[in-house]
């Protein structure tokens, strides 16, 4: 039987966060995930400063042998509506390759890699879980995005949820399609949705083109992804195909929320369901939970009760405002 004090299920920004908060504590950290990294994630890959800053990365290292688009601008519209273009002199968020962001979180998190490997078997035997019959940890994080084993565990019933429903494709445009595309990288695009239940977007990082639309109403979501494309094409945005689409759900915070704490687990990330409402940003909001709740296990002191863990809660609320947190 392996063993760990912590074990961190899912290894995504969410994941690594919580690691990389919880380096130096002392404790022995294990993430678990069932891809090998680096993977690739279905996102748009943009994210605000305040990651970079969160986790103390400097933009001009992580810029070494990886994308990293400054973004200066906003070019926005309804579809097919007139544009306006918002500049603010400065960066006020980047766009990175998820493929390549998150396998540099989760090398820099410090702790034991377990990859290769979903948890599909979960128990609890005195204070101890056990995982797939073959991990025994103290402690049980559940970073696994939406669909976390854990935090169906603890509950979730992610069919009867409201979700955001989204799709994007991101692909290295050849020679010819650089030429030919009109995207500014330091100025993406955003497109709102006439009813404003989601947006497309079309977002240029150096030479990856990343098209995609979001809706807080999952039905007929192709359709309308669809039909963006080729209104992006009509309008002389998109003069090449793009690469099929791939989809993914995520959950607003506050809108349906989950029970995040229990006697020895907190969730944190997509498995929490904490993405900003006004604007879909998950990753932001991983990160952060992630680093509360590291401090939370550290502050607990090896007595993990769900008394003990239910200040995470406050934490969240204090951070993120203060729908009502179920459970
Ligand atoms: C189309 C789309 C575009 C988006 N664009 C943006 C954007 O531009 N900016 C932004 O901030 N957010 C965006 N988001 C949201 C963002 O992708 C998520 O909020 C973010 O990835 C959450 O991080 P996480 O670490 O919680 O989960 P994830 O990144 O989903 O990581 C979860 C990890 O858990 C692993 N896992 C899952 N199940 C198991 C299991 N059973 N056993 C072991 N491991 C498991 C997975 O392999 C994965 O590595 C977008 C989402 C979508 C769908």
């Amino acid at each position: 039987m392996d063993s760990c004090d912590v074990l961190i299920v899912g290894g995504g920004p969410a994941g690594s966060s919580c690691a990389w908060g919880l380096r130096g504590s002392g404790l022995r950290i294990a993430i678990l995930d069932k891809q090998v990294f680096p993977r690739n994630k279905v996102c748009g890959g943009w994210i605000t400063p305040a990651v970079l800053d969160e986790l103390r990365i400097d933009p001009a290292e992580y810029a070494q042998g990886r994308t990293l688009q400054p973004i200066t601008g906003f070019r926005t519209s309804y579809i097919g509506g007139p544009e306006i273009e918002t500049h603010y002199g400065e960066p006020i968020s980047y766009g990175i390759r998820r493929f390549e962001f998150d396998d540099y979180l989760l090398n820099r998190s410090g702790a034991r890699l377990l990859q290769s490997q979903a948890l599909n078997h979960l128990e609890r035997s005195g204070d101890e879980w056990i995982v797939n019959s073959r991990i025994r940890c103290r402690m049980l994080v559940g970073a696994g995005g939406t669909f976390c084993p854990v935090a169906r565990f603890l509950g979730a019933k992610v069919s009867r949820e409201i979700v955001v429903a989204a799709q994007e494709a991101e692909f290295e445009m050849d020679e010819r399609q650089l030429t030919e595309c009109s995207i500014s990288g330091p100025v993406p695009e955003l497109f709102f949705c006439s009813d404003m239940k989601g947006y497309g977007w079309c977002f240029r990082k150096h030479n990856l083109l990343n098209v995609g639309l979001g809706r807080m109403d999952q039905h007929q979501l192709s359709k309308h992804v669809a039909e963006f494309v080729t209104f992006l094409k009509a309008a002389g945005k998109l003069p090449f195909d793009a690469p099929h689409a791939l989809g993914h759900a995520y959950l607003l915070f506050g809108v349906t929320p989950r029970q995040m704490v229990g006697e020895a687990v907190l969730l944190i990330g997509d498995a929490a369901g904490l993405a900003y409402p006004q604007s879909g940003e998950g990753i932001r909001p991983a990160v952060e939970s992630g680093l509360l709740a590291a401090k939370v296990i550290v502050a607990a002191k090896g007595c993990y009760s769900r008394e003990k863990l239910d200040c995470y809660r406050t934490l969240l609320s204090e951070r993120f405002g203060n729908p009502a947190l179920s459970g």
